[in-house]
C-alpha cells in the first residue's frame, strides 16, 4: 500500500476560511504533523484517530527541527499512511512547503498540495484593506521580514522595494519593523507612506496599529505589537477605517 503526503494550508485562522479539501483530508488522515499557525479553533477539531505531532514553535524554539519533521513525514507515508502536513495560510507562501515537497519527491513519495487562504490577502482584506485599488496600488509585492535589512546574504533589494510604487505586504516582519521602515525611508521611499500592521488577524483577538513609515516603529513598540501580524505599506492603507474594524465576521 502507497502512502501519501498531503501539504495543507489552514487559511489564516477559524473554521470559516478552511477549505473543504483541507477538511476532507483532515478528517481522513492517519498522521497529522501540525504547526502552531491554524490556531486553536482549527487544531481543537483535528480527528481523535489520527497520530498528532505538534510541529510547532515555542518562543522561537521548534519543537521538531525541519529535518525531522521531513523524516517522519517519509517514514509515515512509506509505512502506506495519509499523512498531513497542516500549516497556516497557504503551505507554498513561506511555509516551507516547497522545500517539503523537494525532499517528498526526491524520495518518491506521492504529495498533494491543498491550497490554503493565505493571510497576505485575507488579514488585509478582512479590516478593509484591499491591496489593489485602481487608485492606489496596481501591483502587490509580498516579502519575508524576516530577513535584516542591510544583512549582506539578503535576498530582498530594499533599493528596489523602496522604489516600487505598489503595495508592499511583509510576514514575519514584527521584529524588524524599525530597520525595514528605516531602511525604506533610507532608500528614497516617502516617510509619508501609510502603514498598517493587523496582528492575529482574523481571529477574535485581532488588532490594528496604523502609522506612517516614519511613525510606525514607535508606536508598535509602545502598542507592543507581536507576531503573528501582516505589515501594510502603501496607498491602499488610506481605505481602513477605524470604526469599522471587520468586513468579515469574526
Ligand atoms: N503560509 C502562511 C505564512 C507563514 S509565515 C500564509 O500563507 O499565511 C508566518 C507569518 O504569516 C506570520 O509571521 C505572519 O506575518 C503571517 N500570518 C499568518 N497568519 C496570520 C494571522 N492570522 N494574522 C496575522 N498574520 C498572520
Amino acid at each position: 500500500m502507497n502512502g501519501k503526503v498531503f501539504l495543507v494550508g489552514s487559511g489564516p485562522g477559524g473554521l470559516g476560511l478552511l477549505t473543504l479539501r483541507a477538511r476532507q483530508v483532515i478528517d481522513q488522515a492517519d498522521v497529522i504533523l501540525y504547526d502552531q499557525l491554524p490556531g486553536e479553533e482549527i487544531l481543537a477539531t483535528l480527528p481523535e484517530r489520527a497520530e498528532k505531532i505538534d510541529c510547532g514553535k515555542y518562543g522561537g524554539k521548534h519543537t521538531l527541527e525541519q529535518d525531522a519533521i521531513e523524516s517522519l513525514m517519509v517514514a509515515r507515508a512509506r509505512e502506506g499512511k495519509r499523512v498531513v502536513r497542516l500549516k497556516g495560510g497557504d503551505p507554498f507562501l513561506f511555509g516551507r512547503g516547497g522545500e517539503e515537497m523537494e525532499v517528498l519527491r526526491e524520495q518518491g513519495i506521492p504529495v498533494e498540495l491543498v491550497s490554503g487562504v493565505t493571510s497576505a490577502l485575507a488579514v488585509p482584506g478582512a479590516v478593509g484593506i484591499p491591496l489593489t485599488h485602481r487608485k492606489y496600488a496596481s501591483q502587490v509585492t509580498i516579502l519575508t521580514g524576516h530577513e535584516e535589512p542591510g544583512k549582506a546574504e539578503s535576498g530582498l533589494d530594499w533599493e528596489n522595494l523602496a522604489r516600487n510604487p505598489g503595495t508592499l505586504v511583509i510576514l514575519m516582519g514584527v521584529r524588524n519593523i524599525p530597520d525595514i521602515t528605516r531602511s525604506l525611508v533610507a532608500h528614497g521611499k516617502s516617510p509619508e507612506t501609510p502603514v498598517a500592521i493587523i496582528e492575529r488577524g482574523l481571529r477574535p483577538d485581532q488588532r490594528v496599529t496604523t502609522g506612517t513609515l516614519q511613525t510606525i516603529a514607535g508606536i508598535s513598540r509602545e502598542r507592543k505589537v507581536r507576531p503573528p501580524a501582516i505589515i501594510v505599506i502603501g496607498d491602499v492603507v488610506r481605505l481602513y477605517r477605524e470604526d469599522d474594524p471587520g468586513l468579515v465576521p469574526l
